[in-house]
């Protein structure tokens, strides 16, 4: 079944907009956070939400808002949804916990199944449970090294993996992630990523300039892992040319290294497949997952090869609260979700309803470089009329006139000229067509008076 229905929408779950956006009461908690919340956390619309449901978030103003952002790719099985809500509150009336480290429960080994069961290959795979998507990469890392007994990771231009010390030295972008905040650790090398709307490239041929490189300027048999995400994700939704994934997995193999799938935000049929690496039959050695893995509740994992996973000793990997067990459950209830509900096919719907109109999009104006994505990860990238350059602030305009007539979308990339959609895989027709509608009027009107 398909949940992308043209059934009749409940009016609680139809943009309404009762103020301007932000509302009186938002910019008063504004104001009020202003003097208790650290400056250093932003927020990219602050209407203060008091509510939400599958493609829609109530507002403390009265407001209903279509959202095209999920929580950044997490509530991809929608807001509050039924089998992640009853799974929280069955599970937080009996424990909340205990520290898997200290006495476990089942329900930790039944998402590692699930993992083992939804990742790529047919390989026997061992998964270990973290909170955060930062703490998944930084265990891949810790994983990788200690197996291979090699100490370099390699990673890519645009990339985005997190905000502790480790993963702001892969990420690659400096404002704002990682301006000021070093020293950064050692050890990682940065590569071109395959971009195809601007190198044109093949992706095989690309991956090979890269695997050169790494031979000669870091050494085949120094490499402890290749850190790739599928579909970039903050550093611009950049879909690799086709053979770029395959012959720097191949690669890996081939030298000992082990290739490891960033898959956080790209992940648990974000882009129409379970994984994003699927798309090209790319098998992970380990696989990093977050965001998308629990319909909101703070979980993430590195899965992998059992002979990787279990070159480690007890006690060498772990934390407090990985793989809480509310957290454990709200997985459980997601992942079941995403099955029965066929939230791959959703995402897909939502591809084939969505791509066309913003190609269409594409044809009327010289602005946008390109129109690309999978299933429910699209992007838009904006540029200026005749150098080609970025244009950030185009992308900035679009956006606000869509969070001021109500719809939630994001921007991303390195020069933050892309805006990003990824509503929720449960999202009706109806909805995902006005979020569209809406998108389009901003970007008519932002091109014929761009002084807004
Ligand atoms: C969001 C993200 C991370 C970091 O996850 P957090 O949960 O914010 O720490 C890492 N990698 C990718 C690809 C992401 O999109």
């Amino acid at each position: 079944m398909t949940t992308l229905t043209n059934e009749e929408t409940p009016a609680a779950r139809k943009r309404l907009l009762r103020t301007e956006i932000p509302g009186p009461k938002s910019r008063e908690l504004q104001g009020r956070r202003a003097m208790t919340v650290a400056t250093g956390v932003g927020s990219a619309l602050p209407v203060y939400v008091t509510g939400a449901e599958e493609g829609v978030l109530h507002d403390v103003d009265g407001n209903v808002l279509i959202d095209l952002g999920s929580g950044i790719a997490v509530t991809n099985v929608g807001n509050a949804a039924p089998e992640v809500v009853d799974a929280i509150r069955g599970q937080a009336g009996e424990f909340t916990h205990t520290c898997f480290m200290v006495t476990p429960y089942e329900n930790y080994l039944e998402v590692c199944e699930e993992l083992a069961e939804v990742t790529p290959g047919e390989h026997d795979k061992r998964t270990v449970l973290f909170n955060s998507g930062a703490e998944a990469v930084e265990n891949a890392v810790k994983i990788a090294r200690r197996a291979t007994g090699r100490q370099a990771v390699v990673v890519f231009d645009h990339a985005y993996h997190g905000r502790t010390n480790l993963t702001m030295a892969m990420t690659a972008k400096s404002v704002p992630y990682k301006h000021g905040f070093g020293p950064f650790t050692s050890e990682v090398y940065r590569m071109p990523m395959s971009y195809p709307a601007r190198d044109g490239a093949d992706g095989a041929e690309t991956a090979r300039g890269v695997i050169d490189r790494i031979e000669k300027q870091v050494g085949a048999d120094s490499v402890a892992a290749v850190v790739v995400e599928p579909v970039q994700g903050e550093g611009g939704f950049v879909e690799p040319a086709e053979g770029f994934l395959p012959e720097l997995s191949r690669w890996c193999a081939e030298s000992g290294a082990l290739f490891v799938a960033d898959e956080i935000q790209t992940g648990f049929c974000r882009t129409g497949d379970w994984f994003a690496c699927e798309h090209e039959g790319v098998v992970p050695d380990l696989i990093t997952t977050a965001k998308g893995i629990a319909g909101g509740m703070p979980l993430a994992g590195v899965t992998g090869r059992a002979e990787v996973m279990d070159s480690l000793p007890p006690g060498s990997l772990g934390g407090t609260y990985g793989g809480n067990p509310v957290s454990c459950a709200a997985a459980l209830g997601a992942i079941r979700a995403m099955r029965e509900r066929d939230l791959a096919g959703a995402a897909r719907d939502i591809q084939h309803r969505a791509l066309p109109r913003l190609r269409a999009l594409a044809e009327r104006t010289e602005r946008i470089l390109e129109v690309r994505g999978r299933g429910a990860m699209l992007g838009v990238e904006f540029v200026r009329a005749g150098s080609g350059d970025p244009d950030p602030e185009l992308a900035a305009r679009v956006a606000k006139t869509c969070h001021e007539r109500g719809v939630v979308v994001l921007t991303c990339g390195t020069y933050g000229n892309v805006i990003r959609l990824l509503p929720p895989l449960v999202i009706s027709a109806e909805l995902l067509d006005e979020g569209l509608d809406v998108l389009e009027e901003a970007l008519v009107e932002q091109l014929d008076h761009p002084a807004r």
